[in-house]
């Protein structure tokens, strides 16, 4: 479905990012993720190629406008051309508003808001030479219903949202298409930590019944990333099982 594609994944090295790494090689798009850091991203690569999966990885700091715009720069040096950019890099919060601090408030916008915006600049040229191109977002459930903790996760998440939407609108004259995925709870290392106890009520809250896997997130990726969603832009699809909370 990605033949041809060369695609750009924030926050690649595990979880989320890391199936959708995995997806888009096997439909054949050329992968390059991100990480925070030289470590991660290399045993994710070599992590990948013990699976048989070629991919290659970069580090920028997502903060960093100037990091970015060289690291991308670079790599349409080496692949010729950005087709998809996945944001998918981010970070969740779950203290009172007494307990977040204000540079707590900070750190979570830095990286699931500005990064996003900072990514989505620097590619946005290339896909305008390029005559197009696909931006998908990581939004939350959260986005829909708030969270009764953690502010500064809903309210990044709700920003998700409006870049989403008004970045559709602007550059849908340029044949860039913006999306976003709203996963409910999904079984990342983060979820997984949780004990037995704490998972087994949030089940009960999911009509599907199940929490989601990474790869139901990722073949939500797949799908807005590929010509099946050409006249879709601008929507924030909800992967959650139909929760509600
Ligand atoms: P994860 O913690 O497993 O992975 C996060 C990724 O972000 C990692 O690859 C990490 O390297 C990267 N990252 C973290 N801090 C970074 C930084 N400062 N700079 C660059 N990269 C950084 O998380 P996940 O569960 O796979 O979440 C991925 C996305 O999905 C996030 O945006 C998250 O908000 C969203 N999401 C997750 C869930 C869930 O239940 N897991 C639900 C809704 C939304």
């Amino acid at each position: 479905m990605l033949e041809g594609k060369v695609a750009i994944i924030t926050g690649g090295t595990r979880g989320i990012g890391l199936e959708t790494v995995r997806v888009f090689k096997e439909n054949k798009a050329e992968v390059i993720l991100f990480g925070s850091k030289e470590e991660t991203v290399t045993k994710a690569i070599d992590n990948l190629k013990e699976e048989g999966i070629e991919a290659t990885g970069y580090y920028p700091n997502l903060n960093n406008y100037s990091e970015i715009e060289n690291t991308i720069k670079e790599i349409v040096d080496k692949f010729g051309h950005i087709d998809i950019l996945v944001n998918n890099a981010g970070i969740s919060a779950k203290e009172s508003i007494e307990n977040t601090t204000s540079e707590d408030f900070s750190k979570i916008m830095d990286l699931n808001v500005k990064a996003v915006f900072n990514m989505t600049k620097a590619v946005v040229p290339y896909m305008k030479e390029n005559k197009g191109g696909v931006i998908l977002n990581t939004s939350s459930m959260v986005s829909i219903y708030g969270q009764p903790a953690g502010v500064g996760y809903p309210a990044s998440k709700f920003a998700v949202n409006g870049i989403t939407k008004s970045l559709s609108r602007e550059l849908a004259s340029f044949n860039i298409r913006v999306n976003a995925v709203a996963p409910g709870i999904t079984k990342t290392d983060m979820v997984t930590a949780l004990p037995e106890e704490m998972i087994e009520p949030l089940i009960k809250t999911i009509p599907l019944g199940r929490i989601g896997e990474p790869r139901d997130i990722a073949n939500a990726f797949l799908f807005l990333a590929s010509d099946l969603a050409s006249y879709i832009t601008g929507n924030v699809l909800s992967v959650d099982g139909a929760a509600r909370s």
